[in-house]
């Protein structure tokens, strides 16, 4: 009954994606949700973990171990940064680098990657970032996790319509910057924004096709610090307002009406004061 009620969600969401997205990754996405995940193991302390040992089968424990020990307490972190709850428990699935890209449609080089309604992790990415001195893999499953529950409670189409620079800017924000971001100085962001390569602060979002950093000709760390700045912005400049607009978009109310009707401002509106504010990094 379990395994038809899943077969039917992956049915459902693999309908939807026929109707979103173009050709390749479409060819993608139907072959990842088609993938099953009887061989995953249950974490012995979390039911909710799934891990797959391949290769190393300590390693994939281990990491299975330390997601299971945190998740309760990242997922409080993102629900209160939201001012929402997870409409469920989320599931996570952690494999190695060749299983991960059979799940999910992204490059072997991703840490990780929010699915539909799962996040897949990419042992050997995400350790191969720990080597570099960059966060934890704890903090990748916070930024994950951020886009899930936006994922559950503005519901697949509700998500679709908010644009990518603000989703990764917020993932990250909650997940103390962990994400792209980590791979490009403030400075470095500064004098591009400077220069007017940047992302478009009016993207109004789409179902179709969201654009992200190739759509900006921009480097995806780029892309992601830039948006983690202008988020940073938005918030500084009102916390109250930015928690209610937060709250309203992942409550899968129209994204630039909810900043509108908390701003009183277009989100637009408040580019010249951000371009102002990084003039100073500017070397
Ligand atoms: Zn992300």
């Amino acid at each position: 009954m379990m395994q038809s009620t899943l077969s039917m969600i992956r049915l459902l969401a693999l309908s939807l994606c026929i109707c979103l997205l173009p050709g390749c990754t479409l060819l993608k996405t139907g072959v990842a949700l088609m993938q099953s995940r009887d061989a995953f193991a249950i974490s012995k302390t979390d039911t909710n973990v799934h891990y797959l040992a391949g290769a190393s089968p300590e390693i994939a424990e281990q990491v299975a171990n330390r997601v299971a020990a945190v998740i309760r307490q990242k997922r409080e972190v993102v629900e209160k940064a939201h001012g929402a709850t997870f409409t469920h428990a989320p599931q996570i699935y952690i494999c190695h680098a060749d299983c991960f890209v059979r799940f999910v449609p992204v490059t072997v080089n991703e840490p990780a990657a929010q699915f539909g309604d799962s996040i897949f992790m990419n042992i050997d990415a995400l350790l191969k970032r720990e080597a570099r001195g960059v966060l934890p893999l704890e903090d990748i499953l916070t930024h994950e996790l951020a886009h899930l529950l936006l994922y559950q409670t503005a519901g697949a189409m509700g998500y679709g319509r908010v644009p990518a620079w603000f989703r990764e800017g917020v993932a990250q924000q909650v997940a103390r910057g962990a994400g792209g971001s980590e791979f490009v100085t403030l400075p470095e962001a500064a004098r591009m924004l400077h220069n007017g390569k940047h992302f478009d602060p009016a993207e109004t979002g789409s179902i179709f096709v969201n654009r992200t950093a190739p759509s900006y000709h921009l480097t995806t760390p780029m892309f992601y610090r830039q948006a983690l700045m202008y988020v940073d912005y938005l918030k500084a400049s009102n916390p109250a307002a930015y928690d209610q607009a937060l709250h309203d978009i992942v409550t899968g109310k129209d994204f630039h009406e909810s900043f509108r009707s908390a701003y009183g401002a277009s989100i637009a509106s408040y580019w010249p004061g951000f371009m102002a504010s990084i003039r100073p990094l500017v070397q």
